[in-house]
């Protein structure tokens, strides 16, 4: 899953981050309550991780504002606070489900776990060709055999199907899969095609990758279909 963390304690956003990586996610992380809304406005997230005090914006101000903008990504709210009073503050603002600091990691993915399964609209496989990839499980084969993609060649990979024919400028691809305020000028989308290339290209001849001169890249079966 494609996860944001907001959070200004870099510690606790770490741990989260880390942890969360290594269940194979994919992980954002957002300072302040600002750069939060931006981020979660810019990408489609399965989930959010929001902390209550934040700068700029507080995690209840943002959780309203990303409802009333109709984005309803799943909320977990992480809050050091655990009164009754808060709780229900919390889940009026928008959140789906609390969690009080200091928690256990298990409990924290077990409620993401819970939250996904509530609030997950049935999600079909995405294809192309015989590739497959599915964005619960994360699962990803192509002709029967099964891929192993770390996190960000997933979302990389993931973003390409959701625009199976079109074709993506490096800019779009950056946004969607790295976040908004990465630096232009990085070779990482590049260093990633190239990743994805190897494991789900280079065994195969018929090829699903392509590059698109001028603009960027597009995933595809076959050579008449493109949209710019
Ligand atoms: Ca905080």
């Amino acid at each position: 899953m494609n996860i944001l963390v907001v959070e200004d304690e870099e510690n606790v956003a770490s741990f989260i981050k880390t942890g969360l990586e290594e269940e194979s996610h994919s992980v954002d992380i957002a300072a302040n309550g600002k750069d939060g809304f931006l981020l979660a406005s810019a990408k489609d997230y399965n989930l959010i991780i929001l902390d209550v005090m934040l700068p700029e914006i507080d995690g209840l101000d943002l959780c309203r504002l990303l409802r009333m903008k109709g984005i309803h990504t799943p909320v977990l709210m992480l809050t050091a606070k655990d009164t009754v009073e808060d709780k229900v503050k919390g889940l009026d603002s928008g959140a789906d489900d609390y969690l009080t600091k200091p928690f256990s990691f298990e409990e924290l993915l077990a409620r993401l776990r819970a939250l996904s399964r509530r609030r997950q609209f049935p999600v079909e496989p995405l294809r192309c060709a015989d590739l497959k990839i599915d964005p619960i499980t994360r699962k990803v084969t192509r002709s029967d055999r099964e891929i192993y993609l770390r996190p960000k060649e997933f979302a990389l990979l993931e973003y390409l199907l959701k625009n199976k024919n079109k074709a993506l400028t490096r800019t779009q691809i950056l946004q969607n899969v790295w976040g908004y305020n990465f630096d232009p000028n990085t070779n990482v989308v590049d260093v990633h095609i190239n990743f994805l290339r190897d494991k789900i290209d280079r065994d195969f001849s018929k090829k699903l990758i392509h590059t698109v001169r001028g603009i960027g890249y597009v995933i595809r079966e076959d050579d008449n279909n493109i949209q710019a």
